[in-house]
């Protein structure tokens, strides 16, 4: 009889990983991915597919593992996602595939995202055979962002026939893969070979290429593009509007992490500057205030302390990436929000907070967060590192006439990713303000489809 709980992801030791960027999870060995695979009951009604925002045949890739062919559970993968080795890592199953898992109504859900990985990695190994082009249809199309919409979104119309060009406004592919979750979550090795099976399946990558700037959208209309899918994610930090946030050693997690990932500061004799505290505070309760916080930990800082005005049980970030940050080290002052920052001589040496309790529900159906009064208290720190969001950069939109955005600096998009511009396409977080990767595959996917009808008709949607 199958276990009701699922075969446990290896992990290396905290007290080793968090001295180190090396990837944290080992992930599983061939005899436990079968026994793992070995628990899904390959449901005839396949709930676990419509949690999926790719699509992907769940049953169908797990079956293959579990009968022992791991390039047949690859084969099945690369129909629905271009990324499966990065979203094994780092979707938020718990609340997509994993929570419709029939599995999980006694016991634990099947491990999903961990079977994928184990696929991906198989094929990762060079086991399985390279995507192959497509014969060209004679159409073309632009994408501006290699994030993981802008990648989705170029894969399904190679896959269509089109011949694609990817512009990047940084150095290197991947967008938040690449520059905002860290080493230690996802190995860069593994981002860069999944690249490469677009650029096999004839997908161009540009780099250092600024739509809106190198370029605009209107250029590339001239320069022969009959579609452009916008995908630039959304990399513009918010700050909290509390005094002392120009103080030196406030930082936003989006800079301090781009210098980590990008520009590898961790390595002896990286050319990259970074301010290395001793006792860092972080304001934030998302993945990337965890992504922050553990990664100060790993750059040598004594004590690291998330302050988060909600509970742990409200935390937005993934409960993996929560555990694993308790397991390092990292400390959690929860109820508890930042009103001031205090310096001295231009540095950072404290935090004053508040605490707070929760109230009824707000807009979001989380519990509101109200002060406390006469609750303050003040940590002692000399770095702040501010992880409450992002917005998308109004650079492109500026420079693209007919392209309307929403009060969040969002562009206006629907289902299938139509903006208000004939023609342009767009989609995840650009569209949506920070959210998940696999949502923004699925937005990808959804356009890359629709920009292949409305070709086909002859017209934009
Ligand atoms: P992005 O990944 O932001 O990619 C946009 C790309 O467009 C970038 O490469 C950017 O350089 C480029 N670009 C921008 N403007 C231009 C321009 N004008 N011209 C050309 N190129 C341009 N999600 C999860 O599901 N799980 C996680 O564990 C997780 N952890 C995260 C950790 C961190 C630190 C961060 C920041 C985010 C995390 N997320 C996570 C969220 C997830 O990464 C994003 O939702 C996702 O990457 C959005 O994809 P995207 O393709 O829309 O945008
Ligand atoms: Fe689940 Fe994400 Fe994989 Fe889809 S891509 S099956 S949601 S882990
Ligand atoms: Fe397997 Fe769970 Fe999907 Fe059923 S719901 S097919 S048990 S993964």
């Amino acid at each position: 009889m199958a276990q009701p709980r699922r075969v446990p992801l290896p992990t290396r030791d905290p007290q080793q990983r968090a001295g180190d960027f090396q990837e944290v999870a080992t992930g599983y060995d061939a005899a436990m991915a079968r026994e793992e695979a070995a628990r899904c009951l390959q449901c005839k009604h396949r709930p676990c597919v419509g949690g999926c925002p790719v699509g992907i045949d769940i049953p169908g890739f797990i079956g293959k593992i579990a009968q022992g062919d791991d390039e047949g559970a690859w084969n099945i993968l690369s129909r629905d996602t271009a990324l499966p080795a990065v979203c094994g890592r780092v979707c938020p199953q718990e609340n997509q595939c994993e929570k419709y898992c029939v599995r999980g109504i006694k016991g634990e859900p099947v491990g999903i995202g961990n079977l994928e990985r184990y696929a991906a990695d198989y094929f990762q190994s060079g086991a399985c055979p390279v995507p192959q082009q497509i014969p060209w249809n004679g159409r073309r199309a632009a994408v501006v962002g290699a994030g993981p919409s802008g990648l989705t979104c170029a894969g399904e119309l190679a896959r269509l026939g089109w011949r694609v060009t990817i512009f990047e406004a940084l150095h290197e592919p991947g967008g938040v893969l690449t520059y905002g979750i860290p080493e230690f979550r996802l190995p860069k090795a593994i981002v860069r070979r999944e690249v490469e099976n677009l650029t096999a399946l004839g997908v161009d990558v540009r780099c250092n290429i600024v739509i809106g700037k190198t370029l605009t959208v209107d250029e590339l209309f001239s320069d022969g593009y009959e579609a452009v899918y916008i995908a630039s994610g959304a990399g513009l930090p918010r700050f909290m509007g509390i005094p002392g946030e120009g103080l030196n050693g406030v930082l936003s997690a989006n800079e301090y992490l781009t210098r980590i990932n990008l520009m590898k500061a961790y390595e002896p004799g990286a050319a990259t500057p970074i301010f290395k505290g001793q006792h860092v505070a972080v304001v934030g309760g998302g993945n990337v205030a965890m992504d922050a916080a553990r990664s100060a930990r790993r750059m040598g800082a004594q004590s690291v302390t998330v302050v988060y005005r909600r509970g742990l049980e409200e935390m937005p970030a993934r409960r993996e990436e929560v555990h694993h940050a308790q397991e390092e080290g990292i400390l959690f002052r929860t109820l508890s929000a930042p009103v001031a920052i205090l310096g001295e001589n231009g540095w950072v040496k404290g935090l004053q907070c508040i605490q707070m309790t929760l109230g009824e529900p707000d807009a979001s159906g989380r519990r509101r967060p109200v002060e406390q009064p006469g609750s303050e208290f003040e940590l002692a720190i000399d770095t702040l590192i501010i992880a409450i969001g992002t917005a998308p950069n109004p650079m492109l939109t500026r420079t693209t006439p007919g392209l309307d955005t929403n009060a969040r600096g969002c562009i206006r998009a629907d289902a299938r990713g139509q903006t208000t511009r004939p023609y342009v396409w767009a989609g995840g977080d650009a569209v949506t303000g920070a959210a998940t990767v696999i949502l923004a595959m699925g937005a990808g996917k959804e356009a890359a489809r629709a920009i292949d009808r409305a070709a086909q008709e002859g017209a934009p949607t």
